[in-house]
């Protein structure tokens, strides 16, 4: 089979590989809908998690089912199922303490793309499939799903590091598809304000339609300055950035109220260290927390956020701003994500040839 890969730092093409062989408690699917991530793009041109040779890129998709492992109870070939970029080990230890996105060791719950080949292939794996499908709810469009992969529930994953209650002013910082997610998700568990930060007009416009009330454009000026100008100096209840760099915690901290919580989602692909800063920190003791997550995946969670497409309380399609055909597209979508031209949100590849 063929797939499109990372050959080495700064390098991608496409190879040829066996197809995948299924353990017993697995499933190996095939495409149909796939998009590429700006995490590919940290990996592949960062090189931020080193060096990966001829490994399958992609983590975010929808699939058939072309075989199952002889143990997998609950899903059969033909079934259409959305699959989490996230695919822990359900029985290790980190997963029974809570944090499956780190079962086996820090991050191991992120397999495609990382540890093991991803989506754009003609074919890929799925560990644990009882544990890491779902199925794709009748009527729901496979484009708009593959946002179940990874941009809904690590939007959402910010909101719950930020743990925004009701009422709450939240600034997100970073407005492509993690952070108006973010947006959506701020705005569902009963957020008052929210500043969206980024500058892409496009991303602005539909930062407004998932309900963000101020807009700050953080090439107009600093950040800092604009949002503590909105708030009357007060700052706001809860920062989730899902942008910028290793300096975006030096804002985050500063525009957050004593007693606020930060939740960072954005994966830093550059950069030593992240610099929190003291005296904005009460010299350590302002109360202002830090919580920090990879997305959690695992079929549970799929269905839960499935559910709230079907019911129409989210609807990521108003970020699919390029739409592809045919497996081969996954190339010049993954340039997109690379070069981020001003009216690009989200690609997506429907695999349908
Ligand atoms: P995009 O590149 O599409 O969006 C980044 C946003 O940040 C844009 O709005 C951009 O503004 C803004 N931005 C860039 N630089 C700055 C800055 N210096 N200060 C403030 N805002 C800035 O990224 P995605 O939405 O696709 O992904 C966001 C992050 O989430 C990525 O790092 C990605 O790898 C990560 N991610 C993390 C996951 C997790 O599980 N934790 C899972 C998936 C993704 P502009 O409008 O100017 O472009
Ligand atoms: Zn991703």
């Amino acid at each position: 089979m063929k797939g499109f890969a990372m050959l080495g730092i700064g390098k991608t093409g496409w190879i040829t590989k066996d197809k995948p062989a299924c353990g017993p408690l697995d499933a190996v699917v095939r495409p149909i809908a796939i998009a590429p991530c700006t995490s590919d793009v940290h990996t592949v041109w960062e090189g931020a998690i080193g060096e990966r040779s001829n490994l399958i890129l992609g983590h975010e998709g929808v699939a058939e089912v072309v075989e199952t492992g002889s143990m997998v109870k609950d899903f059969k070939k033909g079934d259409r199922v959305i699959i989490p970029a996230i695919t822990p080990d359900w029985s290790a230890v980190e997963s029974q303490e809570g944090y499956s996105t780190h079962s086996g060791g820090l991050l191991n719950g992120w397999k495609f793309s990382n540890s093991k080949d991803g989506v754009f292939g003609e074919f890929f794996h799925v560990n644990d499939a009882d544990g890491n499908l779902a199925i794709l709810p009748k009527g729901l469009d496979p484009c708009s799903a593959t946002m179940l992969s990874d941009m809904v529930p690590t939007g959402v994953h910010g909101a719950e590091l930020a743990d925004v209650q009701f009422g709450d002013d939240v600034a997100v910082i970073g407005i492509g598809p993690v952070g108006l997610m973010a947006v959506a998700a701020a705005v569902l568990r009963g957020a008052a304000r929210v500043f969206a930060v980024g500058s892409r007009a496009v991303c602005v416009d539909v930062a407004k339609k998932y309900g963000a009330t101020d807009i700050v454009n953080y090439r107009d000026g600093g950040i800092v300055e604009q949002i503590m100008e909105m708030t009357g100096k007060k700052g706001v209840d809860r920062v989730i950035i899902a942008g910028g760099d290793v300096n975006t915690m030096i804002e985050a901290i500063t525009i957050l109220k004593p007693g606020g919580r930060v939740g960072n989602v954005n994966y830093l692909g550059a950069g030593d260290h992240v610099l929190i800063p003291r005296l904005e920190w009460g010299c350590g003791m302002s109360h202002k927390q830090i919580h920090c997550g990879l997305m959690p995946g695992g079929r549970r969670r799929m269905e839960k956020l499935a559910a709230l497409l079907v019911t129409k309380r989210l609807d990521p399609s108003l970020m699919l701003t390029h739409r592809f055909h045919g497996l081969e597209a996954v190339e010049p979508a993954l340039m997109l994500m690379k070069d981020k031209p001003r009216d690009l949100i989200k690609p997506v590849v429907l695999v349908d040839k």
